[in-house]
């Protein structure tokens, strides 16, 4: 039989990893004066290629409006961590990017990662790949009913193939290459909508 307080405590479990990751970044957006979401976005600007690092993209990344990312892209420039490049293709457009400063902030943001990283290490390689796969189950689930509105990973991408669902083994139809759960690429610069 199911058991229907499950759920709930999952849904709790999960919401206490997210007060744990706010709680480590909000320590290092005090010392470093950022808002919460600028620390969002220069961990994004460093983790996402060029055709993604643009206003539209954060927007739709994080659901927020572009006269709100304008507001924190402005800061963060004025605060000389990031500069906006005018595209080449359409005079209109920018791609940003993180200058020597904000590269050395993220740095330090990344310290918070380690503290995560080091108890997620402490799983063995077969609970850490069980742990991966459930909660890319999670995030493909939540984005097809639309709760996320931009997932960027190979499961939801019209270029991924299933090449054998029993031994979870897949294919990228554009790099032809063969990945199992693992290899699962989150944020790839070549999603496109399946
Ligand atoms: S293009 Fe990127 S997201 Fe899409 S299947 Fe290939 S590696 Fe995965």
């Amino acid at each position: 039989m199911k058991n229907n307080e499950l759920p709930k405590k999952i849904a709790s479990s999960l919401e206490k990893l997210n007060q744990v990751q706010r709680i480590l970044q909000w320590e290092v957006a005090k010392k470093e004066q950022l808002s919460p979401i600028q620390i969002q976005f220069l961990l994004y600007l460093n983790d996402h290629g060029e055709a993604l690092r643009t206003v539209t993209h954060l927007s739709e990344e994080f659901d927020l409006t572009k006269a709100t990312v304008s507001d924190a892209v402005s800061t963060l420039t004025n605060k000389g961590f990031i500069i906006k490049i005018q595209q080449e293709t359409d005079k209109r457009s920018h791609v940003l990017e993180l200058t020597k400063e904000g590269i050395v902030i993220v740095e330090r943001i990344a310290g918070w990662r380690g503290r995560l990283l080091e108890s997620i290490d402490t799983f063995s390689d077969e609970e850490q790949t069980h742990i991966f796969d459930l909660l890319n189950r999670l995030i493909v689930k939540l984005s097809r009913d639309k709760v996320i509105s931009v997932a960027r990973m190979c499961n939801t991408c019209g270029n991924f193939l299933v090449i054998n669902k029993m031994k979870s083994l897949y294919k990228c139809n554009l790099t032809g290459e063969e990945f199992s759960i693992n290899g699962i690429n989150l944020g790839c610069d070549f999603y496109i909508n399946s």
